[in-house]
């Protein structure tokens, strides 16, 4: 991450405050559900990108959204994490943000979302901007003025 110690909120990029693509946990669309529940649980994170074998960013996917697609009548169908990937279940319909974007549009992404995939113009996955580094940032603005 490059150093934004001395840098204005407006004049910082999303470039700046992402956590780059090496270091995000992700799954691919064609992974079995098992796989991304597995790469949830053990992350921790509740949420993670979907990606293509190109590394195209194609969604995310959580592990409400698992936990929903198998809850059956009286139990979880668990036999169905085996038996669906990725793709039938991941939410495609996610906004994303690019490097170049200014602070401001980072901070209006992530009021809805606890994090942002940020893709290039091919939709290449270049990473992911998080709530918490935008807070950090408006914390460290606010006790510094
Ligand atoms: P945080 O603001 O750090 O709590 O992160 C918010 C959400 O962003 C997490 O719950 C994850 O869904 C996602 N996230 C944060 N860091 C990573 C990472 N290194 N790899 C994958 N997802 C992440």
């Amino acid at each position: 991450m490059l150093s934004v110690q001395n840098t204005e909120l407006q004049d910082m990029t999303v470039e700046q405050l992402m956590i780059p693509a090496e270091k995000v946990a992700h799954v691919q669309r064609q992974n079995p559900l098992e796989h991304a529940l597995l790469v949830l649980v053990k992350s921790g994170y509740s949420a993670v990108p979907v990606l293509d074998a190109s590394f195209r960013f194609q969604g995310i996917i959580s592990k409400t959204m698992i936990l929903d697609h198998i809850l059956g009548i009286e139990r979880f169908e668990v036999e169905k994490l085996s038996a669906a990937t990725v793709k039938d279940v991941m939410d495609q319909d996610v906004p994303t943000i690019r490097k170049k974007d200014h602070f401001t549009k980072g901070l209006k992404s992530v009021i809805n979302h606890p994090f942002i995939c940020v893709v290039d113009e091919n939709d290449l996955f270049d990473g992911i901007l998080t709530r918490r580094v935008i807070l950090k940032q408006i914390n460290r603005y606010l006790h510094e003025k």
